[in-house]
């Protein structure tokens, strides 16, 4: 039976004292529940029909259990380290146990400044509220880790930007916040025992079967290694790009997290940007495995210290752990290329160069990424040569549709839905879309138009940072 509390069990708050600070929400004016995930809300134990969301989930009504917390944490923002940026518009409410027995964290996003807010002003408008809702809602229905939307709630009051914009606020819901930057932040502070408390932490909370490991803090370096691996390998095969892989958006659970500039790459080629603020091509789509190993060696020098008290040792431990990242990260991506191209039984071995033939046989031809998978299905490929290659392998056709999305996140769609919200209080085009990416691999008659990718003319995609 669904209850309309929170099973609040704060425990960041109650064992890492020092790793956070207090804070508290803003009062909205007039807050309006613009989206309310009930199934996530059931699934969190509570009862969408007994839930005063818009109050809570604008962060006016606290609810009771709640700790309510900014998380302090460094990060590395395009390269270059920032010892201090923290939760500047986001506050953690405290972490539930849902009905499967996982704890997860309920997080407002855009609810106001907190003692880490630096310049900002802590808020957030609709247009980005609601792209990342639908993008973290798109990922899971893609089968990929990612934090979720619970409720999105415009609260009443305009927020500045390059114009006046209406302000919202998102409840985000992830199986923790604890990023690569949540390790540098203490690191860089020389305070190993938080680092080790973070790192004992994390591995109980994430990692628990490593607790008895001899050496627990290679071991869970190696596993935040592999999930990060097995992550980057499925945004890659929807084609998907983060768009600001700093280290303080990289999460030591294996989720996606912090959805700002970023896109569905559409017609194919591997040095796709969309960010405006990329503008070196650091985060483009081909790059993403690279960035994450860079990341994941940032996480590595935080843990020396733990991993061995001999220097020379735990640098040798902790590479070759990073650099395995790779092989396990070639692991992934081909066996996910294996079932996108419908090929199946054991592995054998010119697997690979059909999986790279496919994707050079698209590049620079304008192909859509997403359809040219999409019609293996119906045995059409973008080239014959590869095609009867492929062929001999007897690719299985159902194979390919269950691991081939036919709707994703359009750019042109997302840019129309979040423009009807802002500009003319329209939800519907957001409704509509959330509804059909939330099926991206059932054919569904009525929605050709949401298959197709924007018109060749149409101006080079951007998206802007999400603040
Ligand atoms: P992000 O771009 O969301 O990864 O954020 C990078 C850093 O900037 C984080 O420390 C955020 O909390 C902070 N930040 C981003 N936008 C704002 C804002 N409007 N007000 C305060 N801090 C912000
Ligand atoms: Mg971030």
């Amino acid at each position: 039976m669904a209850v309309t509390s929170f099973n609040f069990d704060n425990t960041y708050a109650k064992d890492l004292e020092g790793f956070y600070a207090p804070g508290h929400a803003d009062p909205a004016p007039a807050p309006k529940l613009l989206k309310l995930n009930t199934a996530l809300a059931i699934e969190l134990g509570l009862d969408p029909d007994q839930l005063n969301a818009a109050e809570i989930f604008s962060g006016n009504q606290p609810p009771e259990g709640a700790t309510v917390i900014a998380q302090a944490y460094a990060g590395h923002q395009f390269g270059n380290f920032v010892p201090q940026l923290g939760d500047g518009r986001a506050l953690l409410l405290g972490e539930v146990i849902d009905i499967h027995g996982q704890r997860r964290d309920i997080q407002l996003k855009g609810s106001g400044r907190t003692a880490f807010s630096r310049g900002g002003d802590g808020k957030a408008a609709v247009g980005p509220v609601l792209r990342e809702y639908l993008m973290g809602e798109g990922m899971h229905a893609l089968g990929i880790p990612t934090t979720r939307a619970l409720a999105a709630v415009a609260t009443g009051q305009p927020v500045f930007r390059e114009t006046r914009l209406p302000g919202a606020v998102l409840t985000r819901v992830a199986s923790s916040h604890i990023r690569v930057g949540t390790f540098q932040f203490f690191a860089a502070r020389q305070a190993y025992d938080k680092v080790k408390k973070l790192a004992d932490y994390s591995i109980a909370r994430h990692y628990p079967e490593l607790a008895k490991d001899p050496n627990p803090y290679l071991a869970f370096l190696n596993s935040v290694c592999d999930r990060q691996a097995s992550l980057i390998a499925k945004w890659v095969h929807v084609g998907f790009i983060h768009g600001v892989m700093n280290t303080d958006n990289m999460a030591i659970s294996g989720e996606t997290i912090d959805y700002g500039p970023c896109a569905f790459m559409d017609r194919y080629s591997p040095s796709t940007v969309f960010s405006s603020i990329d503008r070196q091509g650091r985060y483009a789509f081909a790059n993403q495995p690279v960035i994450a190993r860079w990341n994941l060696a940032r996480l590595a020098e935080t843990l020396l210290p733990l991993i061995d008290n001999d220097d020379k040792v735990a640098i040798e431990k902790a590479t070759n752990a990073v650099n395995n990242f790779t092989d396990l990260y070639d692991h992934y991506w081909l066996e996910g290329m294996r079932a996108k191209l419908g090929l199946k039984g054991e592995p054998q071995p010119g697997d690979l160069l059909l999986a790279t033939g496919f994707l050079a046989a698209m590049d620079g031809q304008n192909i859509d990424y997403t359809l040219a998978f999409r019609s293996l299905a119906e045995k059409r490929s973008p080239s014959e040569a590869w095609a009867e290659a492929w062929q001999e392998r007897n690719p299985d056709p159902a194979l390919i549709l269950q691991n081939n999305p036919l709707y994703i996140l359009r750019n042109h769609r997302v840019e129309a839905a979040l423009a009807a919200a802002t500009e003319q209080n329209n939800l519907e085009p957001f409704e509509t879309l959330l509804e059909v990416i939330t099926q991206p691999f059932t054919e569904r008659p009525g929605l050709e138009a949401y298959t197709q990718p924007a018109p060749l003319e149409s101006e080079p995609y951007r998206t802007f940072c999400g603040t």
